[in-house]
């Protein structure tokens, strides 16, 4: 197929799916005077596996050498920091530990380590015994060694998608959310049409991001050749007072099923353990019985102590996994100008970035011109009043009072800041989406108490009625009637 003239195509790219994987490319297009534009179904980004992850920046040692999946690890692990840095995403270097409790494991850890070593992971060590147990005092006295990697962290994984997104659109890309693409069609001049939402989007090259979707979006356009496998884990969500139990991302030995169970610290101060693995049909993320008893038995054999009084959410993710054994990442053969993303398990949200910078050398090599982009948004800053030094916070409260309205008590988020999100670029669409943006609802209450505030600061600020603001996905609504009317209400 002819890649047509950049004139006669309304966009150069058109990116399917607002993942970490398209908003990561969308990221590295804006660097560029390219006329980029991402679309996504739900009502905002990081609807899919994106915001349900362990949000581990993984090493690099666990890959098998000369995968797909090892090059973009390795190659993402510092880029991840780069890019949080740069765009005030929350994450932490924590370094993580791979822990043996048996010969077996000894002999998992030294083959992991070497495999660190020929992806070209910096900062490994094992750690015997006594070395381990006076890092991790907490951590079960049977575990006998265990794999240290120094580049390991952890990462708010829906705000490295938003971040990138924003400071995208920023510097002039276009994001269209609410909108799911039905069909690609070839053009009979080159090119593509995508049937998106109620029309349809021109444009010169398309990349298949959908996460779960991948295997139905790339069969729009060229015959199938791989099938997305679902595989759902599930966590456990615990209260920041566990947080003393370990600053460092632990992991059980890896097995068939992935990178084994671990207990980590967040990109918030929060736990998390999990997850488990088991193959689901489509986008399942029901938490069940079976699954949160496995994780949390592995857990407790991370760390006895854990207290599971504390949990204070249980909450599932659903892999991409496929029937190939790596990512799936190039341009079609069926279809040139069509490049899938596809594929992207585990790890996925670590590979991003390195895939996106990929990409773009993909599409300069099937045409795309890449000049550089003067309105290339760098860096960025995001107000968190609780993390303020008190002069800081001061001077902010004169300016605005509305720092000074705590809205959620559990995390110190204050109205202003909330305010502030609807500036943005890419505004919250839902109670969930502020809570991405600001934190709101994700203490310990969970949004108990803050809830009918932002639901009531939403209504306000999108002009729409209290009834019509989901708490998550379109149609996830927490008001759905009045229980008195005014006329019958008692005074
Ligand atoms: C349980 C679990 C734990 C994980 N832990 C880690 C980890 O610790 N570290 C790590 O590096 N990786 C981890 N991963 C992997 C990582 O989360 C994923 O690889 C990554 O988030 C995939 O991003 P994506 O953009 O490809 O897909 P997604 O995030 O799923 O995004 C795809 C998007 O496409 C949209 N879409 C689908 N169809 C259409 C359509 N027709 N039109 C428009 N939009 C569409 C979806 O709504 C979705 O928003 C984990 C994954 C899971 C599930």
């Amino acid at each position: 197929m002819k890649i047509p003239e950049k004139k006669t195509c309304l966009y150069d790219v058109v990116i399917i799916g607002g993942g970490v994987c398209g908003c990561s490319l969308l990221y590295a297009l804006s660097r560029y005077n390219v006329r980029a534009v991402l679309v996504e179904k739900e009502n905002d980004l990081a609807a899919g596996a994106s915001r349900a992850n362990s949000g581990i920046i993984h090493a690099g040692y666990d890959p098998e050498p000369g995968t797909l999946m090892a090059k973009y690890n390795a190659a993402g692990n510092p880029l991840m920091y780069e890019i949080c840095a740069a765009l005030d995403v929350p994450h932490k270097k924590t370094g993580s530990l791979v822990l043996a409790f048996d010969q077996a494991g000894r002999q998992t850890i030294e083959k992991l380590y070497a495999q660190g070593v020929q992806n070209g992971v910096p900062d490994m060590k094992i750690l015997e015994y006594g070395e381990l147990h006076a890092r991790e005092p907490r951590l079960n006295k049977d575990a006998r060694c265990a794999l240290f990697a120094g580049t390991a962290g952890v990462v708010s994984p829906w705000e490295f998608a938003i971040a990138q997104a924003e400071a995208a659109v920023q510097g002039g890309a276009e994001v269209l959310l609410d909108t799911e693409v039905r069909g690609v069609t070839a053009r009979d001049g080159g090119g593509f049409s995508v049937a998106a939402g109620a029309g349809s989007i021109e444009a010169r090259f398309v990349v298949n991001a959908a996460g779960l979707n991948a295997g139905a979006v790339s069969g729009m356009i060229e015959p199938a050749f791989f099938t997305i496998r679902p595989k759902r884990g599930q966590y456990f969500l615990m209260d920041a007072s566990q947080a003393f139990l370990t600053d460092t991302v632990l992991f059980q030995c890896p097995n068939e099923n992935g990178k084994g169970t671990l207990v980590a610290p967040t990109a918030h101060g929060n736990l998390i353990a999990g997850p488990d693995s088991e193959r689901v049909s489509g986008d399942d993320r029901a938490n069940t019985a079976g699954g949160l008893a496995f994780v949390r038995e592995a857990a407790l054999r991370t760390i006895p102590a854990l207290d599971f009084a504390y949990s204070i959410r249980n909450f599932s993710g659903v892999r991409a996994d496929s029937d190939h054994p790596d990512f799936i990442i190039g341009e079609s053969e069926h279809a040139p100008g069509f490049f899938n993303i596809a594929g992207i398990k585990s790890p996925g949200l670590t590979s991003s970035p390195a895939i996106a910078r990929d990409m773009v050398v993909m599409l300069e090599k099937a045409g795309l011109l890449l000049a550089p982009n003067p309105r290339f948004v760098s860096k960025r800053k995001v107000i968190r009043f609780k993390q303020l030094p008190r002069e800081a916070r001061q001077k902010l409260l004169s300016e605005n009072p509305r720092y000074g309205a705590i809205v959620c008590r559990c995390e110190t988020v204050t109205e202003g800041e909330i305010l502030e999100a609807f500036k943005r670029p890419l505004p919250p669409r839902s109670l969930d989406a502020v809570k991405r943006r600001c934190g709101a609802g994700m203490g310990r209450c969970q949004g108990g108490f803050c809830g009918p505030r932002v639901l009531a600061l939403i209504s306000r600020e999108l002009g729409v009625p209290p009834r019509e603001v989901p708490l998550d996905r379109k149609g996830m609504y927490l008001i759905t009637g009045e229980t008195k009317t005014s006329k019958g209400a008692r005074t």
